[in-house]
């Protein structure tokens, strides 16, 4: 039996990433069982999901512990989040990273594959939505479920344009990630304190940040009232941003009625 964890933040598709690889592995005759934790419904906070594939039967039913592969979906958790606890010696992590296995800070005695999800979810989808990428990479690295497979199981769940979307998400990692490399002489980095799910900091979460130009801000409070984190506060008809309470969501960019909030992304 082979088991499998996913890491991913809320929004970013992990859960559904799951059930997508199930389907598309018994469609292949293998048996599956995907297993959804859900923590915080909130969007940023990270969460978890597993998969376990076997040739018979799987009678198990507790979470994955000592996973034989990690699939992360963001590019910023594994400072956070000590996305390889338990992973089995000689195990794989597939992780959404736009540089090569060796700078992702990553060390032990694993294989990692890398790609940049982020970069193709906003190609093929417009936004980061990192699980259809992520299931193409994790295909080609592993080699254990065809691209064909996860195409007629990803046309199931989003018929129509959608789904050509995230095909081409789907295709696009497939192609680019890159070969699995050995970490075992890396030197992992220092990891911050482990997130907490309630921490007022979230600027850990964040991928892209809101970039405010104050000239275009006419002071309507929109940001103001939608930020879901408080992060924004008006100083003299002017909207700032507290970094350390934004989770980058975009919303505020969405809900500002001047262009006057872009989203830029952070530097990895
Ligand atoms: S991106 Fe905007 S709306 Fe989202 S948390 Fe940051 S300031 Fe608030
Ligand atoms: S929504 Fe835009 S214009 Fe309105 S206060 Fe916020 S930044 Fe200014």
């Amino acid at each position: 039996m082979i088991e499998v964890r996913f890491h991913g933040r809320g929004g970013q598709g992990a859960v559904t990433a799951v059930r997508i690889l199930a389907s598309a592995l018994y469609l292949e005759g293998k048996y599956t069982q995907a297993i959804p934790m859900y923590g915080t419904e909130r969007r940023g906070a990270p969460v978890v999901a597993f998969l376990r594939i076997g040739e018979s039967r799987i009678n198990e039913r507790d979470l994955v512990h000592n996973p034989d592969i990690v699939v992360v979906l963001d590019p910023l958790l594994s400072r956070t989040v000590p996305v390889t606890d338990g992973l089995k010696e000689g195990g794989l992590i597939v992780m959404n990273f736009p540089k090569p296995g060796n700078e992702a800070g990553i060390g032990g005695r694993f294989r990692l594959a890398t790609v940049d999800a982020t970069g193709i979810a906003l190609e093929a989808l417009g936004r980061p939505i990192t699980n259809t990428a992520m299931l193409g990479a994790f295909a080609k690295a592993s080699g254990l479920v065809s691209l064909e497979s996860l195409e007629k199981t990803l046309l199931e769940q989003w018929p129509g344009r959608l789904g050509e979307m995230n095909l081409r998400a789907l295709r696009t990692a497939y192609e680019r990630v890159t070969p699995p490399v050995d970490v075992s002489g890396i030197q992992a980095l220092g990891k911050r304190p482990q997130e907490e799910i309630f921490s007022r900091d979230v600027s850990s979460w964040r991928i892209f940040k809101p970039q405010l130009d104050e000239g275009r801000c006419v002071g309507c409070r929109r940001c103001y009232i939608y930020c879901p984190e408080v992060a924004i506060s008006m100083t003299q008809g002017k909207a700032r941003v507290d970094y350390s309470s934004c989770k980058g969501c975009g919303i505020c960019g969405e809900e500002c009625p001047t262009g006057a909030i872009s989203m830029i992304q952070e530097v990895l």
